[in-house]
């Protein structure tokens, strides 16, 4: 069920769970703010979600209270993933649901990346 994202942060969100460690994640890149992991339920080839550490529900949240430090480590961490995995190569998308009418599913911020084949007109 897509969640209301201006409720108040849950820290016991799946993602909240997995940057605690108390739920296993398969790590791509870990920075001082922002953390990249493959998403269990993949829909291309390549998918992978990247997270703020900090406690952000949404973008309207995140760029309200996040420090410029933690957007600069985040932006910067969603092209490094798509570096790293060599989804750069031959191009990739971004999707980034928000709230109950963009579909959010788990009310921590999220950016999916996805690649590795030619990509329909939506995914996720
Ligand atoms: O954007 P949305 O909130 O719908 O996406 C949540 C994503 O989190 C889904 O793609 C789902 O497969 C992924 N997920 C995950 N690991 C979990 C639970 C959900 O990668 N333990």
């Amino acid at each position: 069920m897509p969640i209301d994202a201006k409720q108040p942060y849950d820290d016991s969100n799946i993602f909240a769970r997995i940057l605690r460690g108390e739920l296993p994640s398969k790590t791509v890149l870990e920075t001082d703010h922002s953390l990249a992991f493959h998403d269990i339920n993949p829909l291309a080839p390549i998918h992978i979600l990247v997270i703020p550490k900090g406690a952000y529900v949404s973008w309207d949240d995140f760029s309200a209270r996040a420090s410029d430090a933690e957007i600069a480590d985040f932006t910067r961490a969603v092209g490094d993933v798509a570096r790293q995995v060599g989804a750069d190569a031959q191009g990739y998308r971004l999707l980034s649901n928000v709230g109950k009418r963009g579909g959010q599913e788990v009310p921590h911020l999220h950016v999916h990346i996805f690649g590795g084949q030619p990509l329909g007109p939506m995914l996720a």
